[in-house]
């Protein structure tokens, strides 16, 4: 067989997603993380010495490497996103790529026709938020099979890993293959505020997280307004979180101040860190549950 210096596309941007996740498994290791449990980007950013900053600029996000490696993400954009866009910068700092603009994108775009060093970076922030043996152990927790689970079993999953649905549903189908091409689509047509309306029987705009039973992130970040679903039994600061009403799947809470409340259900080993921020919060990311957030 001759070796061709000239790869298919499809090739190499396969190379470059194995890459991006080889390297979100080095940078795991290297700040003292496993490789099964969701992670907060921004803690991480600041044990990696790079600082977050958020911003009220229409943009993905910004990423500035000298004179000190620092990561803008815009406060404008859904919380889910930031985290990932906070985790593709991160990327671009790990790749040592040089100072980067990522303009708005599309939640459902892919990334077959994108710069190698985006597609190095998205599938960086993908592998390091959503490790491939932290989603089979969040399917295996629920006993759910990927391909059966309804679009709101798979949002909690979403949720439990700090990222948006269609950003969970595309790394499963296109980068770790357990959810086919078929279940995409009809998984494609169902928008959070469809999935938002059959959770809470009823419409709502404000975003909504679920923690449910099988949570195991040490913390949950949200914002004022945002709406909570904890499992039964949990205990609040309800000075932080204000309780709604009680649902079949859990009790709705509302985010109602910048704060953190440590959430608890008493006799079990469940247990998060809700960390609350202003709404559409400018300024350092250390800073974000802080009432009055200084600036730098
Ligand atoms: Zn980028």
């Amino acid at each position: 067989m001759s070796t061709s210096p000239i790869l298919s596309p499809f090739l190499d941007q396969k190379a470059l997603v194995m890459k991006g996740m080889q390297q979100s498994i080095t940078v795991r290791m290297k700040v003292g993380s496993d490789l099964v449990s969701p992670v907060c980007v921004y803690g991480l950013c600041d044990s990696l010495g790079v600082t977050v900053r958020f911003n009220d600029i229409n943009m993905e996000g910004m990423y500035d490497r000298s004179p000190k490696p620092r990561i803008h993400v815009s406060a404008l954009r859904p919380l889910a996103r930031r985290n990932f866009t906070c985790a593709h910068e991160l990327g671009h700092h790990v790749f040592n790529h040089g100072s980067t603009i990522d303009d708005l994108r599309e939640d459902q775009a892919r990334s077959s026709d994108r710069p190698p060093e985006e597609i190095l970076a998205d599938s960086f922030a993908a592998f390091f938020l959503m490790p491939t043996l932290g989603l089979r152990e969040a399917f295996t927790r629920r006993k759910l099979d990927p391909n059966r689970a309804s679009a709101s079993e798979l949002f909690a999953i979403a949720c439990n890993f700090g990222v948006g649905q269609s950003t969970l549903v595309n790394h499963l189908t296109y980068a770790v293959g357990m959810i086919s091409t078929a279940r995409r689509m009809v998984l494609g047509r169902i928008t959070p505020k469809m999935i938002r309306t059959e959770v809470l029987s009823e419409v709502v705009s404000e975003p909504l997280t679920i923690a449910d039973q099988h949570w195991n992130a040490a913390t949950l970040d949200t914002e004022e307004d945002a709406l909570l679903l904890l499992p039964v039994g949990v205990v609040v600061d309800t000075a932080i979180l204000m309780p709604e009403r009680v649902l079949p799947s859990g009790r709705l809470f509302r985010a109602v101040k910048p704060g953190i409340s440590r959430v608890v259900i008493p006799g079990t080993t469940w247990a998060t860190y809700v960390r609350v921020a202003k709404r559409q919060y400018v300024g350092l990311a250390r800073y974000r549950h802080l009432e009055d957030s200084n600036d730098d």
